[in-house]
């Protein structure tokens, strides 16, 4: 490999053809459920922004889009539980259509806090679509309307997700070498 991108990745989960096929899936899906509506696709930056790109250009319904950035993982790769909200949205979602686009749900505690502080903001509705689901972690319960793939209890990187703030530009969902990060 000519740059050192790809040297931390142990294995590829998922290329970016299955990725592509899958998230014009989901768009399609999402385009049939909520036509005749306007919907707001809400983003959690920064790991999902490349999901959002491709999957809003696989809709095909009227939509806005709006971000939030809550802290989650640190150089570290265990959550602590403990989220703030470092953005909020610019816009009121009141009696508006909102689907939460997210990268990867792991524990749920992110989604949960998330979910809540939007649900009081009194959305007409509200949904989550993530990319990934890595289901085995799960701590709360979290009811997921969209879904690309379930992962299993490693450590993905790529597509958006990133370890340190690195490997976010990697065009597949690839497992990080245990290496990286327990240096
Ligand atoms: P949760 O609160 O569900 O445990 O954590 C969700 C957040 O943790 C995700 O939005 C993501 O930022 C981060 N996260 C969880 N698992 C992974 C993973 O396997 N890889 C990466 N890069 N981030 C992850």
């Amino acid at each position: 490999m000519k740059s050192g991108l790809h040297d931390g990745v142990e294995r590829v989960l998922f290329s970016k053809e299955e990725i592509e096929d899958r998230v014009r899936f989901l768009g399609k899906e999402i385009s049939r459920d909520y036509e005749g509506k306007d919907l707001l696709l809400i983003n959690i930056l920064k790991g999902g922004v490349v999901f959002l790109a491709n999957l809003m250009v696989s809709i095909d319904i009227h939509t806005s889009i709006d971000f939030m950035a809550i802290s989650s993982y640190g150089p570290s790769t265990e959550t602590t539980g403990a989220v703030k909200l470092i953005k909020d949205l610019e816009e009121s979602i009141e009696g508006k259509d909102v689907l939460v686009v997210e990268d990867i749900i792991d524990t749920g505690l992110t989604l949960n806090y998330l979910m809540k502080n939007l649900k009081a903001r009194q959305p007409a509705s509200l949904k989550v679509c993530t990319l990934l689901d890595k289901a085995v972690r799960r701590l709360i319960d979290i009811p997921i309307s969209y879904k690309g793939f379930d992962v299993p209890d490693v450590f993905v990187v790529g597509y958006g997700l990133d370890y340190d703030q690195k490997y976010r530009n990697l065009p597949y969902i690839g497992v990080l070498k245990q290496e990286v990060y327990l240096g």
